[in-house]
């Protein structure tokens, strides 16, 4: 066991990793744990492929990486195709970067580069929503609208305006979940006018709330409502798809279910499996054409964009999740799991909410039923679970604070889109009896 104290599972220590394989982890002592959440929705084709690791030895036996001031590579083009190919043509540029912050903070930064290239440069402010998460460099922070991870940054964040999160479960008060995406469509314009269109460069959404919401899916109908707001307003409309794209919500792009196409959308966890670090931003001929003919290129690179050997693992990820047929069995077998997740807990009257698509699922506690009260905060519901089920084997990811940024209870199941039946059996298995000795209940 190594010395470092753990700040998320609530155990003591953590233990060490020395082994992954498929959809299982192994310690220093022998222990597996079958990843019932892909870490935090990374893992989309498990552990250790020999197909990955034998694409990114090749790679790193033939060059690392090519500096992007300097070279191309055949993993930075194919990837690129590759990534807008699976957008169905719907993008025309991608920028590369190395963690779900800097695609968001390039995609902010895109939005003013536009705005710049056009001449409007007072349009510079974002509106995003609570109960959200968008990363935690200062710009991505900003916009992220979760109190807990904002609380020792406040005074130094942007002046961000923060309007309600698309949540049928938990709609504003006095809203009912029929009215919901008028009445959100409805205090986006609102925000926009109060503030003045003239200066609002962007609006920025997760197309399914990951962390910050336990898997939240915007009602039917929401994405292109928000989008038509935009569009009378020439305000950019940001999809932030790290966590819920890639795949793991039963289409490449998330919004494809939604038949909108934000103006720039930002992805990473899933893209290169976590195998290396890897995130992309990409936008649409009109975000980048004006930024082309003023500027020539976006100002948003790092030192490791299009890293080399990241982008060989992308391209093996991808290609091992189109042989496969990977997100066609996200799709599927994702709606008869969750269904199956839902009957199983079904006699667990804490059990407020069973959500989500594909194989990222968010499960919501409640100490009432009616009322939809939280559990209070001290009590730390979901982190034990989370750790009861840990102890038995099995990681699933716990999130607090999505009702009012500190109380509220929620699981997320994210598991390998590779991971067996047998294998999504077991996960629902552990998690019924992580959750039924958390809540002191007989099985
Ligand atoms: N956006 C969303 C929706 C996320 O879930 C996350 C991370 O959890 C981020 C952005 C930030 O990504 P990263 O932690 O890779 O910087």
């Amino acid at each position: 066991m190594s010395a470092i104290r753990a700040s998320g599972f609530g155990v003591a220590e953590l233990p060490t990793i020395v082994r992954g394989r498929g959809s299982c982890l192994y310690d220093a002592d022998g222990k597996r744990y079958l990843d019932g959440s892909g870490g935090p929705a990374v893992f989309s084709v498990g552990h250790a492929h020999p197909e990955v690791n034998a694409a990114i030895i090749r790679q790193l036996e033939d060059v690392a990486y090519g500096y992007r001031y300097l070279y191309t590579s055949a993993a930075l083009e194919q990837l690129s195709a590759t990534v807008l190919g699976l957008c169905g043509g719907e993008y025309e540029h991608i920028v590369f970067s190395g963690s779900g912050s800097e695609a968001v903070e390039s995609a902010l930064k895109m939005a003013l580069q536009h705005f710049a290239a056009r001449g409007l440069q007072h349009k510079r402010h974002f509106i995003a929503r609570r109960r959200s998460w968008h990363g935690n460099t200062l710009g991505a922070l900003s916009v992220s609208g979760f109190a807990q991870r904002r609380k020792s940054f406040e005074g130094s964040l942007l002046d961000v305006s923060f309007i309600a999160a698309a949540n049928t479960f938990r709609p504003p008060v006095g809203v009912a979940a029929e009215a919901l995406t008028q009445v959100l469509a409805a205090e986006l314009e609102q925000t926009i006018l109060a503030r003045g269109p003239e200066t609002v460069a962007a609006f920025i959404f997760e197309p399914i709330v990951g962390a910050a919401g336990g898997v939240v899916p915007a009602p039917e109908g929401y994405a292109a409502a928000m989008q038509a707001v935009c569009r009378r307003h020439d305000v950019l409309m940001i999809a932030d798809e790290v966590m819920c794209g890639s795949g793991r919500s039963g289409t490449w792009r998330t919004l494809a279910h939604d038949g909108v196409v934000a103006d720039i959308m930002a992805v990473a966890k899933g893209l290169a499996g976590g195998y290396i670090p890897l995130a992309a931003t990409l936008c649409t001929t009109q975000v980048a054409a004006p930024i082309m003919s003023e500027h020539g290129a976006f100002q948003t690179g790092h030192t490791f964009s299009g890293h080399t050997t990241a982008c060989a693992a992308g391209v093996a990820v991808q290609a091992l999740i189109a042989r496969e047929q990977l997100i066609e069995r996200v799709r599927l077998r994702g709606a008869e799991w969750q269904s199956a997740l839902r009957a199983a807990l079904a006699g667990f009257d804490e059990v407020g909410d069973v959500r989500g698509r594909g194989f990222f699922i968010g499960i919501e506690f409640v100490a009432d039923r009616v009322s939809k009260a939280p559990f209070p905060r001290e009590r730390a519901l979901s982190f034990d679970i989370g750790a009861r089920a840990f102890r038995d084997g099995l990681i699933c990811y716990p999130c607090a604070g999505n009702v009012d940024g500190e109380s509220g209870d929620t699981i997320i199941l994210a598991p390998p889109y590779n991971a067996s039946d047998a294998e999504l059996e077991e996960i629902l298995g552990k998690l019924t009896t992580a959750v039924a000795d958390a809540l002191v209940r007989q099985l």
